[in-house]
C-alpha cells in the first residue's frame, strides 16, 4: 500500500513520457519497446521489488537517454524515503552514460553528492563536491554542501575559505555565518593559541559589526587577562548589536563593575536599560543583586517587591522568596521549591527561526542548524499556562 502512494507521481510521469511518446510516433514509422518496458518497470515496483525495477529502468536508459529526468525523479523519491543505496545506483549509472549533456551530468553528479551526505559517507560526497568546484561554472550547491560538510567535521577554517569562496560566487550575503565559523575558531583556541583570538574576534567583526557572541568572547578574553575596562568596553557595544542577548553578558559586566569597584555605575546602567525594557527580568534581578550587594539584603527584598506588582514574573518571584528565606524557615522553602520547578521548566532558549526551545544557549540552533537564531527569553506570568500545562 506504501509503495501506491509513492508511485503515484512516477506513474503519471511515466503516463505523461508515454503520452508524449505516442504524439511524436505519429510521425515516425519507428516503434520502440519504451513503453511496455516501462510498464514492465513500474510492475516491478508495484509488487515491491524495486531491485529488478530498477534493472529495468537502467537498462531502458541504455536504449533512450531521453529519459534522464524520470531516473532523476526516481533516484530521488528513492532517496526521500531513505534508500540511498537505490539512489547512489540510479545515479552512478545516469553518470556513466556517455549521452548525457554536460549540465545533466553535473546535476545528476550533485545528486549522488547529495546521497553521499544522505548515507553519511562524508569524506566521498567531500570529494565528489570538490571535484564538481573545479568545473568553469561551479554549482552553487557544491559550496553550500561544502559549507555543511566542515561544519559538521568542526573543521572552521575549511569552512570559512568554503564559505568566503561561496559568498563572491552567488548573490547570498553570508557574513553573519563566516563570523560564526570564526567565533567557533577563536572558542576552539582560546587556550592553545589565545594569541590569535583578538584577530580571529577582528576578523568575525568586520564579516558582522552586529556579532553579539565575538563581543562575549572578546570580553571573556580580557576579563581573563585582567583588562576589565576593555571587557566592560566591548559587552557595552551588545547594546547597540542586539539587546536581546543583553541577559548573556550580565554575569561579565558584573565581574567588570566589581574589579574595578564601580557598582553604583553599574547600577545607574541596569536603571536606564529598565527605563527602555521594563520588561527584561534578567536586567530587573541582576538590578535587585547589585542593590544586595551595595545595600544589604532587606533593601533588595524592598525594590523587587514593589516592582513585582508593576512587572510580574515567575523568575522574579523565586528571587524575592529567595532573599527572605531566612524570615521564615518552615513557609520560604516550601515556596521556593514550587517557583524553582516552575523556573526550571520553563525553557530560556528560545529559536526565532523554527521555535525550537531549550535550556542552554546554542549559536547554531539544534533544531533548523541556522546560525545565530537562538536568544534568551524570560519566564512571564503569561507563559505560566503553558509551564502548568507541561506538567500534565
Ligand atoms: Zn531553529
Amino acid at each position: 500500500m506504501e509503495w501506491l502512494v509513492f508511485l503515484l507521481p512516477i506513474a503519471a510521469f511515466s503516463g505523461w513520457i508515454a503520452a508524449r511518446n505516442h504524439y511524436k510516433k505519429k510521425n515516425s514509422k519507428n516503434e520502440t519497446p519504451f513503453n511496455q518496458d516501462y510498464f514492465k518497470g513500474l510492475n516491478y515496483l508495484l509488487n515491491e521489488q524495486p531491485d529488478k525495477a530498477i534493472d529495468v529502468f537502467i537498462h531502458l536508459l541504455e536504449v533512450n537517454s531521453e529519459t534522464v529526468e524520470t531516473h532523476m525523479a526516481l533516484a530521488n523519491l528513492f532517496r526521500r524515503r531513505g534508500e540511498t543505496d537505490r539512489a547512489i545506483r540510479i545515479h552512478q549509472n545516469l553518470i556513466a552514460r556517455p549521452t548525457l549533456t554536460s549540465e545533466q551530468r553535473n546535476r545528476a553528479l550533485v545528486e549522488l553528492g547529495l546521497d553521499y551526505m544522505n548515507a553519511g559517507v562524508l569524506d566521498r560526497a567531500e570529494h565528489l563536491f570538490l571535484e564538481l568546484l573545479t568545473i568553469v561554472t561551479p554549482p552553487v550547491e557544491a559550496y553550500k554542501q561544502l559549507i555543511r560538510i566542515y561544519q559538521q567535521e568542526k573543521h572552521w577554517q575549511k569552512a570559512i575559505e568554503m564559505a568566503k569562496k561561496y559568498q563572491t560566487n552567488s548573490a547570498e550575503n553570508i557574513g553573519a555565518m563566516i563570523a560564526q565559523f570564526y567565533c567557533e575558531l577563536a572558542e576552539q583556541q582560546f587556550t592553545s593559541s589565545p594569541d590569535k583570538i583578538a584577530a580571529r574576534l577582528k576578523q568575525a567583526n568586520s564579516y558582522d559589526p552586529n556579532c553579539v557572541r565575538a563581543s562575549l568572547l572578546g570580553a571573556q578574553h580580557h576579563l581573563s587577562n585582567h583588562n576589565f575596562k576593555k571587557a566592560l568596553k566591548t559587552l557595552h557595544r551588545i547594546e547597540q548589536q542586539n539587546i536581546h542577548y543583553l541577559p548573556e553578558a550580565l554575569p561579565q559586566l558584573l565581574e567588570g563593575y566589581q574589579q574595578t569597584n564601580n557598582l553604583p555605575v553599574f547600577n545607574s546602567w541596569l536603571e536606564s536599560i529598565l527605563k527602555n525594557y521594563p520588561d527584561m527580568t534578567s536586567i530587573r534581578l541582576m538590578l535587585t543583586h547589585v542593590i544586595q550587594l551595595q545595600y544589604g539584603g532587606q533593601a533588595a527584598q524592598d525594590y523587587l517587591y514593589k516592582k513585582l506588582h508593576s512587572h510580574p514574573s515567575v523568575e522574579g518571584l523565586h528571587s524575592l522568596i529567595s532573599l527572605g528565606e531566612q524570615s521564615n524557615p518552615i513557609l520560604v522553602p516550601l515556596i521556593k521549591n514550587i517557583t524553582q520547578t516552575l523556573v526550571q521548566r520553563g525553557h530560556r532558549y528560545t529559536c526565532q527561526h523554527c521555535g525550537f526551545a531549550g535550556r542552554s544557549m546554542h549559536w547554531q540552533c539544534p533544531g533548523c542548524k541556522k546560525w545565530a537564531t537562538v536568544r534568551p527569553t524570560e519566564i512571564h506570568l503569561s507563559s505560566l499556562d503553558t509551564l502548568l500545562g507541561n506538567s500534565k
